[in-house]
C-alpha cells in the first residue's frame, strides 16, 4: 500500500471518529412528518431517522439512537449530505452510497464525504452498519405523506 492510500485511510479514520464523537443533527426533529426505525441486529445498531419533507425537498433531518462508531458516523455524514437535497435526489445518493460500500462501485469524489466509508466494503459485517440509517432513510421516505388539503 502506497504512503498516500495509508494517508488517505487515516484521514477517513479521523473523519469517522469526529462524527461518532460528535454526531450532526443528533435528536428528535420537531417537525417531522416523516420518521421510520431502523435495527441491525448483526451489531446491535438501532436508530430513527427524521424528516421534514416539503413539496419534494428534504428541508430538515436528523436522528438518533445508538450504534457503533460507523454507523454513528454514516448516519451523521448522511444527514449532513441530504438536507436541501430533493427526495430525487436522496434516492440517487443512496443508489450511489450503496453501490460504493457493497460493489466499490461508482465515483467516490460524487459522494463527497460519504467516501470516508468506502473502507467498510472489505468489512462485509460492517456494511451494514453503514447502511442501516440509508435503509431506515428509505423507508421513511416511503411513507406516504399526510393528506393535505385547502378545500
Ligand atoms: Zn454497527
Amino acid at each position: 500500500m502506497s504512503l498516500e492510500s495509508n494517508e488517505l485511510r487515516d484521514l477517513y479514520q479521523e473523519v469517522i471518529l469526529d462524527h461518532n464523537r460528535r454526531p450532526r443533527n443528533f435528536g428528535a426533529l420537531a417537525d417531522a412528518n416523516r420518521t421510520a426505525v431502523g435495527h441491525n441486529p448483526l451489531c446491535g445498531d438501532r436508530l430513527q431517522v427524521f424528516l421534514h419533507v416539503a413539496g419534494d425537498r428534504v428541508q430538515d433531518i436528523s436522528f438518533q439512537g445508538s450504534g457503533c462508531a460507523i454507523s454513528t458516523a454514516s448516519a451523521s455524514l448522511m444527514t449532513e449530505a441530504l438536507k436541501g437535497k430533493t427526495v430525487a435526489e436522496a434516492h440517487a445518493l443512496f443508489e450511489s452510497f450503496h453501490g460504493l460500500v457493497t460493489r466499490g462501485e461508482g465515483d467516490p469524489g460524487a459522494l463527497g464525504k460519504l467516501a470516508v466509508l468506502s473502507g467498510v466494503r472489505e468489512f462485509p459485517i460492517r456494511v451494514k452498519c453503514a447502511t442501516l440509517a440509508w435503509h431506515t432513510l428509505e423507508a421513511a421516505l416511503e411513507q406516504q405523506e399526510q393528506p393535505v388539503s385547502t378545500e
